[in-house]
């Protein structure tokens, strides 16, 4: 039987998409917020390798920390991050029309 993923959808930012701060992504770090350029990957990613009973621990704990709880350089991070995405497409869009090119997009 498949396992759920009630707990992904709440994790997407309407200003941000899947990239982010959360909480416990990862095991014991001294930092207690962690980046994730893309949460959503890091769930399927779990729900292939976690065990059954370290799981539902697990997706319960990560929380988005709100734009309001972050320190000013995560949300600068986060608005670089979001100015990197769009200029990775127009790199792709201006390769895409390159003589000889191949797509595989
Ligand atoms: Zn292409």
């Amino acid at each position: 039987m498949p396992r759920k993923r009630k707990k992904i959808k709440s994790l997407e930012s309407k200003r941000w998409g899947w990239a982010g701060f959360f909480t416990h992504i990862h095991h014991a770090e001294e930092n207690p917020i962690e980046w994730s350029d893309n949460i959503h990957e890091r769930f399927i990613f779990m729900e292939a390798k976690k065990s059954d009973y370290e799981l539902p621990l697990r997706t319960t704990l990560i929380f988005r920390v709100p734009d309001s709880l972050l320190p000013k350089v995560a949300l600068e991070y986060l608005k670089t991050f979001e100015l990197l995405q769009e200029a990775k497409e127009r790199l792709s869009e201006r390769v895409c029309g390159l003589p000889g090119h191949r797509c595989r997009r």
